[in-house]
């Protein structure tokens, strides 16, 4: 999708729309009337069908079959395969995919697990600004097993990996950065790190179900990523976990459950893992979660990433565009990267009134979010964001500043959840 030349008008992003080959998706989500939801970064819109099912499996799997239905509708093997749809789109194997916990019980799973393969070795390297769940369990990580932690800045992550040599342990990185939105190589990071002898632990929070992901193709070891985000699997639905299958035999994660085991049902007291992706399982699954989630992933069954991909960095940059167009001399500041290919699926601005400002939108129906401590947020999940939307969240946006409608006491209050 090319940008129209000149002063882009409502009417050119109309006729984007009219040309978008996947247009058709957003009627797999039931999206409420009059708003424009710019957060699927945050929580993922409600694909249809997730009611349907979930109805089914409270009603009569739960409320009929009761404990029948682990075998007779098929429960226990739902992390696997909502694992399975996932790695599809992760340029993953099926069986290397298993979905459970959150991404930060995961990434400490992972993390002792990897740290346990490279016993000899004591640096973990990480970025300065990670997203803070990914920080604090590298940091209990670290202490925990005697490892050094150094966090850098971003331009400098491939020197630390360097600087590290002979005692690198673990890379452990945000592919699409959370607040910019900015991407790491990540084939180019892991083949530096592996050459050095050290493994690599990706989060894949903000690229999962944005991005073709070729996990299998960078020759990846392990990975993270999120079911709530653009999974549009639910609030809090569970993360998945990503194993190369090299790894299988030596992994050895440290919340041994009986989830995990070769054989959860022979009871034996002692562990042993299970030989698969399954190892990585601790405790019962979230049943109802995990049903909603792969559901919720029929969405991507017959979707080429490539398009999904093509449109997000076409949306960002029109709003990117328009905000140039439209907001000059509002002291708006980009903080996400301008060239799409070096972008995720959002673009954030920065002011110093983000805050209300966002809250002021939030109020006309305009659905961002914010992040400490300027940062407005806008996400483009290309299956339910139109192209009209865009301009019309700018217009909206510049309707906000030119009368101050931010200005005001109830958009300063801070939320518990922002
Ligand atoms: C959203 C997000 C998480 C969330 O972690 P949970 O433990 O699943 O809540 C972790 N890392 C990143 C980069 C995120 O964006």
């Amino acid at each position: 999708m090319t940008a129209p030349v000149g002063k882009i008008t409502r009417e050119d992003t109309i006729k984007m729309d009219g040309a978008d080959p996947i247009a058709h998706l957003r009627e797999r989500f039931e999206l409420p009337e009059g708003d424009i939801y710019l957060d699927g970064n945050s929580l993922g819109a409600l694909p249809m069908g997730v009611m349907e099912r979930l109805e089914v499996a409270v009603k009569k799997e739960w409320g009929q079959g009761l404990i029948r239905s682990w075998n007779d509708a098929d429960w226990y093997p739902a992390p696997q395969r909502a694992g399975a749809a996932i790695a599809r789109i992760l340029g993953a194997d099926d069986d290397e995919v298993i979905v459970c916990d959150s991404i930060s019980v995961n990434l400490f799973k992972l993390l002792v697990g990897a740290l346990r393969m490279r016993m000899d070795r004591k640096i973990i390297v990480s970025e300065i600004g990670n997203f803070p769940t990914d920080v604090y369990i590298n940091q209990e990580v670290a202490d925990l097993m005697g490892c050094e932690l150094r966090c850098v800045m971003p331009e400098e992550v491939e020197a630390a990996i360097s600087a590290a040599g002979d005692n690198l342990a673990i890379v452990q990185l945000t592919h699409v950065h959370y607040k910019t939105g900015r991407i790491y190589d990540m084939q180019g990071i892991t083949k530096k790190v592996q050459d050095l002898g050290g493994l690599v632990i990706w989060d894949l929070a903000h690229s999962a179900g944005c991005l073709p992901v070729q996990l299998n193709d960078c020759n990846a070891d392990f990975a993270v990523g999120c079911g709530y985000k653009y999974l549009n699997g639910g609030p809090g639905a569970p993360a998945f976990v990503f194993v190369a299958r090299r790894h299988f035999e030596a992994m050895d994660q440290p919340l041994r459950g009986w989830h995990g085991h070769a054989e959860p049902f022979a009871f034996t007291q002692e562990y042993k893992p299970h030989p698969t992706i399954d190892q990585m399982l601790t405790g019962t699954a979230s049943q109802l979660a995990t049903l909603a989630l792969e559901t919720a992933l029929k969405v991507f069954e017959d979707v080429d990433m490539n398009l999904l991909r093509q449109k997000n960095m076409a949306l960002g940059d029109l709003f990117i565009a328009l905000v140039e167009q439209e907001l000059g001399g509002m002291n708006f500041e980009l903080a996400s990267p301008k060239e799409a290919e070096h972008r995720g699926s959002q673009v954030s601005l920065i002011h110093e009134e983000g805050y209300a400002i966002m809250q002021a939108v939030i109020a006309r129906g305009i659905i961002g979010d914010f992040r400490a401590p300027d940062i407005l947020r806008f996400g483009f999940a290309s299956p339910y964001v139109r192209y009209i939307d865009i301009w019309d969240s700018i217009a909206h946006l510049r309707d906000v500043m030119e009368m101050r409608e931010w200005d005001q006491p109830k958009f300063k209050e801070r939320r518990a959840v922002t």
